[in-house]
């Protein structure tokens, strides 16, 4: 195997918005993301999914589309 043409895949810390850090290889030095594991609505409880439903029933009242 030649030497140098492989990056550099490390242990490197993800942070997320939430303040949730967690470790998952890369070959970057560090990660920032929006939403994790543990803040993601499919893990909160979906609060973020009932808000879009919202939205979407004021998009269908704006239209004059029955909501069924
Ligand atoms: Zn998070």
């Amino acid at each position: 195997m030649r030497e140098g043409i492989h990056p550099n895949y490390n242990q490197i810390k993800v942070v997320c918005n939430c303040g949730n850090e967690f470790m998952t290889g890369s070959t970057k030095k560090e990660i920032h993301v929006e939403v994790c594991s543990k803040c993601h609505p499919f893990y909160t409880g979906q609060q973020k999914a009932t808000a879009a439903r919202g939205r979407i029933d004021k998009f269908n009242r704006k239209y004059g589309i029955k909501a069924e």
